[in-house]
């Protein structure tokens, strides 16, 4: 994420090495290389030129302070405009209403069905509510059935209409629905366009006005760069929406439409997609974004997520299972999934400081679990509860099946064997529970 980003900036910070302090003479080279690097992850002309603009204030108006050289100056307070610039704090989602009613606005492809599962994911498992989604796409049947689809995987209902094509009636059916079942979220995915139109734009907004939402959200494809500006002017034009999602942000976005966005249309980001899965949905927080930006790390995501992870009755299970020395392959495999569940590895590594910089051509996915897991899964269920049982034969057996060699068997199993004997010597200590407790 923001990779040539944060490589140009930390070149332009490299000019002012060796300088004792700023003066307008030496920091001009780096902010013309500030500008140009915010150009260069398309970012509009007038905010590069304006941000630039401030920083130079900030810098020449700083007391000298001995300890603190003028790269590192400039750094932060690169760091604290572009955290300004993206919104200064994260910025929730407003719930009231008997349902609330969230209607979601965007261009087609841009996500909103996507983000639509997502969020009723999170807000039926973060804050216990009860939602119902809605397909108000009548041009693609295949729209409805993909929200089917979402709706199965997190097992929240779908309110559709197949046979109706006017989307004002579907909406407020579904309402009514809502109430009658005891919804109190309804989360409504319209129709998009691939580009802007007049009839989507005046379908969403009959759609408004017959159902009052709570919150319009504008859901936009962070790769566009500055058309994803121009497209949120143009839909926060017609319905004052009251913030932005930023999908894809796990791709090969430059970092335009972020930096951007808010500032065109006074809007906050809420939420980042950073991929296709329903639990790959992060709250936005501009500082901690700006961190990522200078390849500062987010550490605090980072514990959140695993955080969110992290389940308090499993952890106890595991733990007496290691005390006992019954840690399973099983049980490893579990481990496995619940941090692929965190999301892309990479962008997990990549929130470690220092971290994201030293992985940038190392390629790691979860493709990195796939021979653990296949040579797992050709494991017979004795096996993986009990691995002394694997004897030469059953590991050729077991390469054979997962398409690895014996080798790989080999190495997994004896890897398997030491983490075992180390998880079981903290275990022994007592207190892997007291540590996982530290961390919150
Ligand atoms: P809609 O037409 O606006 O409803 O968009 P969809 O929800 O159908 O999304 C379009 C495509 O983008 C689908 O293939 C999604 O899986 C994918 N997508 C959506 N959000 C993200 C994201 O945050 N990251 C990635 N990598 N893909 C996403």
């Amino acid at each position: 994420m923001f990779e040539s980003l944060n490589e140009k900036l930390e070149k332009s910070f490299k000019i002012l090495k060796g300088q004792g302090k700023i003066t307008e003479i030496n920091i001009a080279e780096t902010l013309k290389e500030v500008r140009r690097s915010l150009l260069d992850a398309d970012v509009n002309f007038k905010i590069a030129k304006d941000f630039t603009n401030r920083v130079k204030e900030k810098a020449l108006g700083q007391e000298v302070l001995t300890a603190v050289k003028p790269g590192q100056l400039m750094v932060k307070i690169v760091h604290d405009e572009l955290a300004q610039l993206m919104g200064g704090e994260a910025e929730n989602i407003n719930l009231q209403g008997e349902p609330a009613i969230i209607l979601m606005a965007g261009l087609q492809g841009s996500g909103k069905t996507t983000f639509s599962g997502k969020l009723a994911n999170r807000l039926k498992q973060k804050e216990k509510k009860n939602p119902l989604l809605v397909a108000c796409d009548i041009y693609r049947p295949a729209a409805i059935d993909q929200l089917k689809v979402v709706g199965e995987q997190i097992n929240v209902p779908v309110y559709a209409e197949p046979e109706n094509k006017n989307a004002v009636k579907i909406a407020e059916a579904a309402i009514k629905h809502a109430k009658a079942n005891g919804h109190d979220v309804v989360i409504v995915d319209t129709a998009g366009r691939l580009a802007i139109d007049q009839d989507m734009m005046d379908e969403i907004a009959a759609v408004k006005k017959a159902i009052n939402p709570s919150e319009i959200l504008f859901v936009v494809d962070s790769m566009t760069g500055q058309d994803a500006v121009n497209t949120a002017k143009a839909f926060n034009d017609l319905l004052n929406f009251d913030g932005v999602i930023l999908t894809k942000l796990d791709g090969d976005t430059r970092g335009g439409a972020a930096l951007s966005i808010r500032e065109v249309v006074q809007k906050p980001i809420k939420f980042v997609g950073t991929g296709e899965k329903m639990e790959a949905l992060d709250v936005f927080h501009p500082s901690r974004m700006a961190d990522r930006i200078l390849g500062m790390g987010d550490i605090v995501s980072l514990v959140e997520k695993a955080q969110e992870q992290f389940d308090e009755e499993e952890a106890k299970r595991l733990q007496k299972k290691l005390a006992k020395d019954q840690f399973s392959f099983n049980d490893f495999l579990k481990q496995i999934q619940q941090i692929k569940k965190m999301g892309n590895i990479k962008d997990l590594a990549s929130m470690i400081p220092g971290v994201g910089k030293a992985l940038k051509d190392v390629d790691i996915d979860d493709d990195a679990f796939k021979g653990i897991e296949a040579i797992i899964y050709s494991m017979t269920p004795a096996e993986r509860e009990d691995p002394t049982l694997l004897s030469g034969s059953r590991r050729r057996r077991i390469a054979d099946g997962s398409g690895t060699s014996i080798q790989e068997v080999n190495r997994l199993i004896k890897q398997f064997g030491e983490t075992r004997k180390m998880m079981k010597m903290i275990s022994g200590g007592g207190n892997m529970r007291g540590m996982m407790g530290k961390m919150k």
